[in-house]
């Protein structure tokens, strides 16, 4: 995804830099191993994109030796387009529209940069060095707060005119369902990700008060879900049976549509979890199309600054 000018190939550093919702990471990395050092973080600004921008700048120039580096991937809570425009980002307030970020910082650096989504950034990094490293085909889904994917084919990120490809939080997985913070109903972040999960706990509530008493007013976490299984609660047990029901079936719909042999996942609740999350996702009566034996479930390595990372990898070799 080249958003300004090609990268030539070589073995220099590369910057690569993670805009959260509350804060921006920047770190030098090596492209060839994707190993990283330095360290600058920031507060998120919450006064619009230009002020992100402007942060971002700051933080690239708080490293020791980015005036070395080739290039700068930069990776957003947002689509970005294969031009470099990005947002809108929900999750950083007052980014409420599409931006010409790569051309702006680019410009700003005099340097190439590329701008990708974060979870695109999240998924290149487990291609390169974590779970699916070697394998040209996966995809990724992280199940946090949504649910986000990234789609690699043939070793390749696929992004989309939109920078839509890999939003497989909003695939419909019971239509009229759930409502989904997009507008929708039914869609899997609604029943996989934990502030889907947290709502429905707290509907569900009268019937069953053992989780709520555990979360209180504070938001649910993933050790609530966790620690709620091992002791026998019941509405834990079914909001990830219910879950590992949607999760199932947008996995395999997805693996037979692509014919994915591998796809991994991470996130908050996969992380905390685990393997039999995964089991229980494999062994779902609901598993999507025909792909069950053939698409191979595996945790993600949960990789240190992965979105940094994976921003880095991108820049270093566009796509
Ligand atoms: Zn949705």
């Amino acid at each position: 995804m080249t958003n300004t000018e090609p990268v030539e190939a070589g073995t220099s550093s590369v910057i690569g830099v993670d805009v959260g919702g509350s804060k921006i990471l920047a770190r030098v990395v090596d492209p060839a191993t994707g190993a990283a050092r330095g360290r600058v973080k920031k507060n998120t600004p919450t006064d619009g994109p230009g002020a992100v921008v402007d942060a971002i700048v700051d933080s690239v120039r708080a490293l020791d030796g980015w005036a070395d580096a080739s290039a700068i991937g930069v990776g957003v809570p947002g689509p970005v387009t294969p031009d470099g425009t990005a947002g809108p980002c929900p999750n950083i307030v007052g980014w409420d529209e599409p931006v010409q970020v790569a051309t702006e910082l680019a410009e700003r650096f005099g340097k190439p940069v590329v701008v990708s989504n974060d979870v695109n950034c999240g998924a290149v990094a487990e291609h390169r060095i974590g779970s699916g490293r070697g394998h040209a085909d996966m995809l990724a889904i992280f199940v946090g707060t949504g649910v986000g994917g990234g789609l690699i084919l043939d070793n390749e990120l696929i992004v989309g005119q939109r920078g839509m490809v890999g939003e497989i939080g909003h695939l419909t997985v019971d239509p009229g369902g759930r409502p989904c913070g997009c507008g929708g109903f039914g869609h899997l972040e609604t029943y996989a990700g934990r502030a889907g999960i947290d709502n429905e706990m707290r509907r569900r509530t009268d019937a069953n008060r053992h989780l709520l008493s555990q979360v209180g007013d504070s938001q649910l976490k993933s050790r609530h879900i966790a620690a709620g299984l091992e002791a026998g609660d019941e509405l834990s047990a079914q909001l990830i049976e219910e879950a590992a029901h949607a999760l199932a079936l947008v996995i395999g719909n997805a693996a037979t549509l692509l014919d994915l042999p591998l796809v991994v996942l991470g996130g908050g609740i996969v992380d905390r979890l685990g393997e039999p999350f995964l089991e229980q996702i494999r062994t779902s009566d609901d598993f999507g199309g025909v792909g069950v034996d053939f698409t191979e479930l595996v945790l993600a390595r949960r990789l240190d600054d992965a979105g940094a990372v994976g921003a880095a990898f991108l820049v270093a070799d566009p796509i």
